[in-house]
């Protein structure tokens, strides 16, 4: 029998009723002949409630008791979808990350696969089971330990399923229609679109677009998913959705193809550092040991008489996630205090966003870079830092102007009409 992989997000299980929604639409598959894995979300806001519970007990807390709470939300989902499935007369069962088993590294809070053994699902298959429901998000260390995968994780569980068990098509259910040229809630012009490039929703999904976590899009194009995107509050359509696929499958022709943003951003500015080599290394070193994710990073150019030194001294900025920036600071100001890195001061900065543009179109179209800091400038936007690589653009700015940033860019750029 055909393999198909389907996955509900928080929303998609929020409660009873939604729950026996997504419950008919994978009877409906059922009927077409697929042997289905469903996987499945915790109920919408269990997970960060079970994360500020965490918080509240422990702030410094042991991250292996963090997973075993946090993941609890999918077990509750995996089981009661089975059930209703069994109300509905189809044979199902739940299964929890261990129980298949889903193996990962121990690296809880973000954990990676190592592989997701066929035989007991595939031995449920044989025997007569139509379905099986996975609890997303988790999985299980060498040591016997529950892990999750990062926030955003199921759908990176979903992928992972559709990979391990070749799967006709992996189909992503959420509250979206699909995937947009930017966050509908943001811009009411965001447009849906009906194909998407790998490396495209690759960086999106990276520069904030949470529709998918950006490791699932990692799998699926390493392992060639067919991986599609679509409502579960819509009417069943064949042609329903976003598709993300290989390139040569895409005919827009625009250099860029969405707008993504992240809120959740900090700068990190070190006032007067040495401008000398090995620099950089004795910076972000101590920072990617303290697990630190650094983003954008500028150096000023250092030169004779800049702050009233000789010459030699430069300031370093950079970005990271601001919920690392507590960890940062600690790096930077131990690596001061023993000597490893000399600087006058701090500065940190954690009222900005990051505004990006993507494109595979922008590899053959020049100028992408001037219109869009000619549009920030006309909305009186004052870019802090810029980084560029062949497909995306990506802004530092004041978070208060994400908004107006994203829209004036949607617009800048045409996005709203086919191209
Ligand atoms: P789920 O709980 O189903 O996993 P998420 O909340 O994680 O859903 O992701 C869906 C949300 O992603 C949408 O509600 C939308 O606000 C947001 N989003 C951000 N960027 C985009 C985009 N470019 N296209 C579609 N949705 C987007
Ligand atoms: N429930 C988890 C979260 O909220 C995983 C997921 O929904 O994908 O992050
Ligand atoms: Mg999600």
């Amino acid at each position: 029998m055909p393999i198909l992989v389907m996955k509900f997000g928080g929303t998609s299980v929020a409660n009873l009723d939604r729950i026996q929604r997504a419950a008919k639409r994978v009877a409906l598959e059922v009927a077409k002949g697929y042997d289905v894995i469903v996987i499945v979300s915790a109920m919408s806001g269990e997970t960060n409630k079970l994360v500020g519970f965490v918080n509240e007990t422990s702030p410094l807390y042991d991250a292996r008791e963090y997973d075993a709470i946090v993941s609890s939300g999918e077990n509750v989902t995996a089981g009661l979808m089975a059930l209703r499935l069994q109300e509905m007369g189809i044979a199902a069962r739940s299964w929890q990350g261990w129980q298949v088993p889903i193996n990962t590294t121990s690296a809880h809070g973000a954990a990676r696969f190592i592989d997701i053994p066929r035989d007991n699902i595939d031995g449920k298959f044989a025997e007569g089971f139509q379905v099986a429901v996975v609890a997303g998000f988790q999985g299980v260390s060498a040591e016997g330990r529950i892990t999750t995968l990062g926030r955003g994780g199921s759908d990176t569980t979903a992928v992972a399923f559709a990979a391990a068990f070749e799967a006709e098509r992996c189909d992503i259910y959420t509250d979206v229609d699909g995937v947009y040229t930017t966050d509908p809630r943001i811009s009411s012009k965001a447009r849906k679109l009906d194909k998407i490039a790998f490396e495209e929703m690759l960086e999106l999904a990276s520069l904030g677009a949470k529709v998918l976590q950006t490791r699932s899009v990692e799998l699926a194009m390493r392992y060639n998913v067919k991986l599609r995107v679509l409502s579960s509050f819509e009417e069943p359509s064949d042609d329903a959705g976003t598709l993300v696929c290989a390139e040569e499958m895409i005919v827009e022709s625009k250099a860029v193809s969405g707008v993504a943003y992240s809120r959740d951003e900090a700068k990190v500015t070190l006032v007067t550092v040495e401008d000398k080599p090995g620099i950089a290394a004795a910076i972000f070193g101590p920072l990617a040991d303290a697990g630190v994710n650094v983003d954008m990073i500028v150096q000023n150019i250092a030169e004779s008489g800049y702050k009233g030194h000789d010459g030699g001294v430069t300031d370093m900025t950079f970005s990271c996630p601001v919920d690392q920036l507590a960890r940062a600071e600690k790096a930077l100001n131990d690596a001061k205090a023993d000597g490893r890195i000399a600087f006058d001061r701090l500065e940190a900065d954690t009222d900005v966003a990051k505004v990006s543009v993507v494109g595979i179109g922008m590899r053959s179209h020049a100028g992408v870079a001037a219109k869009m800091f000619e549009t920030l400038s006309k909305e009186g936007v004052n870019i802090k830092v810029i980084a560029t690589s062949e497909i995306k653009i990506s802004v530092l700015i004041d978070r208060k102007y994400m908004e107006l940033a994203v829209q004036a860019l949607h617009d800048a750029f045409e996005l709203e009409v086919e191209g």
